[in-house]
């Protein structure tokens, strides 16, 4: 991936840092950034082997091969909003903070410069999947941050979600089950003549045999 990432000397030889921004934002594919910002959020601090694997997966996101920490702490903050537009708002200042180190890493033509580009290029990323960013209902998932792929969405998987379909089938038999039965059992009260007659022929086959 860095091999197709233009090295920061480049940098001069474009007009500005916005048209360079452009190019490295452009080089970013959707499906790339929401695994970036799944992983991230995912990823649990302190494990430094998962840690290190991450840096592996999305060497371009992360400034001076480090783990993008901070700014982690700010999209999880932001996905942890209770509506979309709390959430665009929420994620504004990490852009503005990305661009700001950008900027810096730029002038100091720091190596590791292109890297706040790319954190910036996936926040903003972040602001078009908002309406679908969720946690996980299941609190014993253990990747509870997820992009839903319908707005209704409350888990991240059907193994996830399984646990309180049958909690509620489990409520609802409580609560419905015995005038459920009553009612079937009325719905299929056997007809006993038609009935009786069929067994009683059954019976005779059988011994006729
Ligand atoms: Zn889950």
């Amino acid at each position: 991936m860095q091999g197709k990432i233009p090295a920061v000397n480049e940098v001069r030889s474009l007009s500005s840092t916005k048209a360079r921004l452009h190019t490295l934002a452009g080089q970013l594919s959707p499906g790339r950034a929401q695994a970036f910002l799944v992983a991230l959020l995912n990823h649990r601090i302190g494990n430094v082997a998962a840690a290190r694997l991450f840096i592996r997966r999305f060497p371009e996101f992360c400034p001076e091969g480090g783990f993008p920490l901070a700014v982690r702490e700010d999209i999880e903050n932001a996905w942890r909003q209770p509506t979309a537009f709390d959430r665009d708002a929420a994620l504004l200042e990490p852009i503005a903070s990305a661009l700001h180190f950008y900027g810096i890493a730029v002038d100091r033509q720091e190596a590791g410069a292109e890297a706040w580009a790319y954190l910036a290029a996936v926040i903003w990323y972040a602001t078009k999947i908002s309406d679908r960013m969720r946690v996980c209902a299941n609190p014993d998932c253990r990747a509870r941050y997820f992009v839903a792929s319908k707005r209704i969405q409350k888990y991240c998987s059907k193994a996830c979600a399984a646990p309180a379909q049958r909690a509620l089938k489990r409520t609802w038999w409580k609560e419905h089950g015995p005038k459920w039965r009553a009612k079937w059992r009325a719905e299929h009260k056997p007809k006993p003549k038609v009935k009786r007659t069929a067994r009683k022929g059954q019976r005779k086959r059988k011994e006729g045999k």
